[in-house]
C-alpha cells in the first residue's frame, strides 16, 4: 500500500498535486490518463512512480474512470488528489466510490494526525480555509495555485492496460453559442464586477466599451452566480486568461483568482469606490469613486 496517489488528466498543476499528496510523508504514485507526453511530463514533477493509462484517439479521459478507480482501490491508499478538470473530478469521484473513501472537494494540503488524515480546503471563495479530519481514506481534487518546482529525475513509468473502458467517444468539437466572445483576442477589455447593482446597468459598461472599441469582460460571480454576462467572458483562474493592452476593472475587488486571468496585461485600470480594494495594488492606474459617476465621466471625456 502506498500512502497517496494523484490522478492526472492534464499537465497543470501536477507539481502542486504532488506537493499536496507528499504532505502525508509517504510515497506518491501518479495515475496518468492521456498521451505518453503527459506521462513523461508527470514523471519529472516529483512522484515516486507513474502508472500510465493511454487514452485511445477520440476517447475522453472520463471513459477511464472505471480502470483508474480499480487500479487505485487495489492499492488501498490513504489519500488521493486529482486535478480539478472535469475529467479529473469524474475520476476522483469514481475512485472515492471504489475505495469507499470520503470525497472532500477543493483540497489544498494533506497531512497526517496520527491515524487521521487532515485535508485543508478553501471555502467561501477562498476567504476561509477549513481543516477536515478523516479517520478513513479520502479523495479530493486540488483547487489551489500551481507551485514552482525544478524538474526531478524521472520516475519510472509503467503502462497499465485498461479494461472496462466506458464506450464514449468525442463526436465533434464546435464553438458554443456566444463562445466566440472575442475577449481573448481583444486589445482593450472593460470588465465588470459585483459593484454593478443590476443587470440593466450593463448598458453603462457597454457604453464605455463601445467608446473604447473594447470587448466586455466580467468577474466570475457576474457570469456564474448572476448570469448577467455570458460565461465565456469571465476572466480569471477558472475563466479566460487574457493579455489585452488595456484592462479596465469596474467594480471588481481584484481577488487573486481574478487577477490570475490578466497576468501579462500591459495596463490595468481599477475603478472602485473602496480605496482599500486589492485591485489598486495590481492596477497601473486607479480611480477611487462610484462607478455610476466615473464610467459616464470617462465616456464623456472620450467624447462619445
Ligand atoms: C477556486 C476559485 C476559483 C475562482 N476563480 C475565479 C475566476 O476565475 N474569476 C473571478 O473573477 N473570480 C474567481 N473566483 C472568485 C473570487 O475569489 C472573487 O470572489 C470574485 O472575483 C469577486 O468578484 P467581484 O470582485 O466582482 O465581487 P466582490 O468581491 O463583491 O467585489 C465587488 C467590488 O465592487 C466594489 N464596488 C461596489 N459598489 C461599487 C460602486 N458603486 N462603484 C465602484 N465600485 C464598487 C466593491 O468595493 C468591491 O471591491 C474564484 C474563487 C475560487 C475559490
Amino acid at each position: 500500500m502506498n500512502e497517496a496517489w494523484i490522478i492526472v488528466t492534464e499537465e497543470k498543476p501536477t507539481p502542486a498535486l504532488v506537493a499536496a499528496a507528499k504532505g502525508l510523508g509517504g510515497k506518491v504514485i501518479a495515475a496518468v490518463v492521456g498521451p505518453r507526453a503527459l506521462a513523461e511530463a508527470v514523471a519529472v514533477a516529483g512522484p515516486d512512480a507513474v502508472k500510465w493509462i493511454e487514452t485511445e484517439q477520440g476517447r475522453p479521459a472520463e471513459a477511464y474512470a472505471g480502470p483508474v478507480a480499480r487500479l487505485i482501490a487495489a492499492d488501498a491508499p490513504r489519500a488521493v488528489v486529482a486535478n480539478a478538470s472535469a475529467a479529473g473530478r469524474v475520476l476522483a469521484g469514481a475512485t472515492a466510490a471504489n475505495l469507499g473513501a470520503a470525497m472532500i472537494p477543493r483540497g489544498l494540503k494533506l497531512s497526517a494526525d496520527g491515524e487521521d488524515t487532515l485535508v485543508e480546503r478553501a471555502d467561501l471563495d477562498g476567504r476561509v480555509i477549513e481543516t477536515i479530519a478523516s479517520a478513513g481514506p479520502v479523495v479530493t481534487f486540488y483547487a489551489g495555485d500551481d507551485v514552482a518546482q525544478a524538474p526531478c529525475p524521472p520516475a519510472p513509468i509503467e503502462t497499465v492496460a485498461a479494461t472496462g473502458v466506458a464506450d464514449i467517444t468525442l463526436e465533434k468539437i464546435e464553438p458554443a453559442a456566444g463562445a466566440d466572445a472575442g475577449i481573448t483576442k481583444a486589445s482593450v477589455v472593460v470588465s465588470v464586477g459585483r459593484g454593478l447593482k443590476k443587470k440593466d446597468d450593463l448598458t453603462l459598461i457597454q457604453g464605455l466599451a463601445t467608446a473604447l472599441g473594447a470587448e466586455i469582460g466580467c468577474s466570475m460571480p457576474v457570469a456564474d452566480d448572476l448570469g448577467w454576462v455570458e460565461k465565456e467572458r469571465y476572466v480569471g483562474r477558472s475563466g479566460q486568461h487574457i493579455t489585452p493592452r488595456l484592462y479596465i476593472a469596474v467594480g471588481i475587488q481584484g481577488a487573486p483568482q481574478h487577477l490570475e486571468g490578466i497576468r501579462g496585461t500591459k495596463v490595468v485600470v481599477g475603478i472602485n469606490n473602496d480605496p482599500d480594494a486589492p485591485i489598486f495594488k495590481a492596477a497601473d492606474f486607479g480611480i477611487v469613486g462610484d462607478l455610476y459617476e466615473v464610467v459616464p465621466a470617462l465616456q464623456a471625456a472620450l467624447g462619445k
